[in-house]
């Protein structure tokens, strides 16, 4: 528990939120402010500020309730969905206790993912995928 964590206050019950699913590592409520209606985010109970400091199993057990959300959907008629995670300021993360984002999607329903923005030079590829391998 983080003391001025607001979703560790949702997990404790001390703020209010639409529960759609728990169990002994994750906890499943409604966004406040959805993309489309039933828009779920999935949260370890345990507080992590986001993907970098959550541990391995902690991030696989969050994954396996985002499917299990995933499937739930399909009672709105969802067509498809994104299970997404934003981390750190610069990919748009605002509450520092991680979630994975599941928004339930409609054929034509007006939200837009990202372009992809640059091709890669001449050789640029292997590089790039060098310099990620070595920190694997
Ligand atoms: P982020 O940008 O950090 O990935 O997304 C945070 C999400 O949390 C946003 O989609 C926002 O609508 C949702 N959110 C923020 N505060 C609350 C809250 O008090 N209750 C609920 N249910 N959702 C919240
Ligand atoms: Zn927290």
């Amino acid at each position: 528990m983080e003391n001025d964590c607001i979703f560790c206050k949702i997990v404790k019950g001390d703020i209010p939120s639409n529960k759609i699913y728990e169990d002994e590592e994750t906890f499943a409520f409604l966004d406040i402010a959805p993309v489309n209606l039933g828009h779920t985010l999935v949260i370890s109970k345990e507080h992590f500020p986001n993907i970098y400091e959550t541990p391995e199993e902690v991030m696989a057990h969050m994954m396996k309730t985002a499917k299990k959300v995933s499937i739930a959907l399909k009672a709105l008629d969802a067509e498809g969905v994104n299970v997404t995670m934003n981390n750190n300021f610069a990919a748009g993360q605002v509450v520092f206790h991680s979630h994975i984002h599941v928004i339930p999607r409609f054929t034509n329903d007006g939200f837009e993912l990202w372009h992809g923005k640059r091709g890669y030079k001449d050789g640029e590829k292997e590089e790039i995928a060098q310099k990620i391998i070595a920190k694997l």
